[in-house]
């Protein structure tokens, strides 16, 4: 992938192997698992066969013990133990809010930190991914911003986020399964296999990271969480959130077909340069018309525009009535979702009164677009948007001041 500006991707660099030296088979597309059982010395057709149980049971069922692979030869398991792995995030610290939200600190295999929430409601639970640890973005709003190191998360790291978080639910299919054809009897009351209700039934790319800035291993994670035979969640349940990264958003649309989320936060060039600094490369002019262009978009799928509420900055009815303006002008078949922004310590703005939100939403309302207001959940575990890893580091405001400064001169 390559896009123009040197703070542009970063690369993944070179992430230590989870299981030493042994394959970790997690973020492997299928053929990636049939190949690394060919180079381990399967033939081919074995290869195929076994990369098709094991797919299997890494994500329909969730196991990571190759010992449990019930339908694969007793003799081969400790074979395939000697060589690859199953492997999951490490878990530094799980917290689980008074509102049922929750929130994992996770460690990567090289130490690098990164988190991902789970907000439960009445009728779906939503887990927040991170795609990066860390952003090169800065968003003057967003805590994520100010963290100075930023790596990739690999296609791994990323739907490793939900199989422990299936794991931590408990909401991997019960009972012991003697055969794969009994994987096709979700039905079978001999008690072998049971399709639960689930938790988990929504994806947001929304948390740490600029996930259309690590384009091939967010695509590559969420078409193994969108694959029939394993997670098997739908693209419509699935959503990216952007800060605008325009050139690939065309692609994210054709090659990923997930739902689009777009960070405008502001409706004119002052206001989103400060905020979003990314603007200044791509405005908003153009942001817009890539969003009318985006392939699936319709009034059955709409884009949600996320707008933070920021007061006296970007929260006036004159704001609303540009939004409402700029929606209609470009056609788009929108919702706007705003955000009660969450202050994190050496934040420099403040959110917009309850009444200034609720006023700035009937007008957008009263257009005939729906405007709801995000509740923010699980403050209490600083797990609400944008406040991801503040407990763990705390820079000073004269430190917040250089990154700001030094990612805003790479932006150009
Ligand atoms: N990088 C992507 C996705 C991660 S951020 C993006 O920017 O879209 C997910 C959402 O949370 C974005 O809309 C982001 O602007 C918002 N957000 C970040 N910090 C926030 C804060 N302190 N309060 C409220 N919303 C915030
Ligand atoms: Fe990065 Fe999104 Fe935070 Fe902006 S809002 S700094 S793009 S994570």
């Amino acid at each position: 992938m390559q896009i123009p500006g040197h703070i542009d991707p970063v690369t993944t660099g070179t992430v230590p192997l989870r299981g030493g030296n042994r394959v970790d088979l997690v973020g492997l597309t299928r053929d990636g698992i049939r190949a690394a059982l060919e180079e381990a010395g399967l033939d081919a057709k074995a290869a195929k066969l076994r990369s098709k149980q094991i797919w299997h049971w890494i994500y329909h069922r969730g196991v990571t013990e190759f010992d449990a692979m019930t339908d694969i030869a007793k003799a081969m398991r400790p074979w395939l133990t000697e060589r690859f792995i199953v492997g999951r995030p490490t878990v530094v610290t799980a917290q689980v809010s008074n509102d049922g939200t929750r929130k994992w600190l996770l460690a990567a295999a090289d130490g690098q930190e990164y988190e991902m929430v789970f907000i439960p409601d009445a009728d779906r639970g939503t887990l927040c991914v991170s795609s990066q640890v860390g952003c090169t973005l800065n968003c003057r709003f967003c805590h994520t911003g100010t963290m100075r190191l930023v790596r990739n998360l690999t296609a791994g790291e990323i739907v490793g986020q939900v199989l422990l978080a299936r794991d931590a639910l408990g909401e991997w299919p019960k009972g012991t399964m003697a055969s794969a054809a009994d994987v096709d009897d979700e039905d079978d009351d001999a008690g072998h296999y049971i399709a639960d209700g689930r938790m988990l039934t929504n994806i947001v790319m929304m948390g740490m990271g600029e996930p259309l800035y690590n384009f091939d291993e967010v695509k590559g994670a969420l078409k193994i969480v969108m694959d029939g035979d394993g997670l098997a969640l739908s693209k419509r349940r699935i959503t990216l959130s952007t800060s605008g990264v325009v050139p690939m958003m065309a692609r994210a649309g054709e090659e990923i077909g997930v739902n689009l989320a777009v960070s405008l936060h502001a409706v004119n060039k002052e206001i989103r340069d400060e905020i979003v600094p990314l603007n200044r490369k791509y405005g908003i002019e153009e942001l817009l018309a890539a969003c009318a262009a985006y392939p699936g978009a319709n009034n059955a799928r709409r884009i949600t525009f996320e707008y933070v509420m920021l007061k006296d900055k970007n929260d006036s009815d004159a704001d609303a009535r540009e939004l409402v303006r700029l929606i209609k002008q470009y056609k788009l078949p929108a919702k706007v979702n705003l955000i009660p922004f969450n202050p994190w310590p050496g934040a420099i703005y403040e959110c917009s009164s309850p009444e200034r939100v609720r006023a700035f939403s009937n007008i957008i309302f009263e257009s005939g677009i729906s405007a709801p207001i995000r509740t923010p959940r699980g403050r209490d575990i600083m797990a609400a948007c944008g406040q991801l890893k503040s407990a763990a580091t705390k820079p000073s405001r004269a430190e917040l001041d250089r990154i700001a400064e030094e990612k805003q001169a790479a932006l150009g």
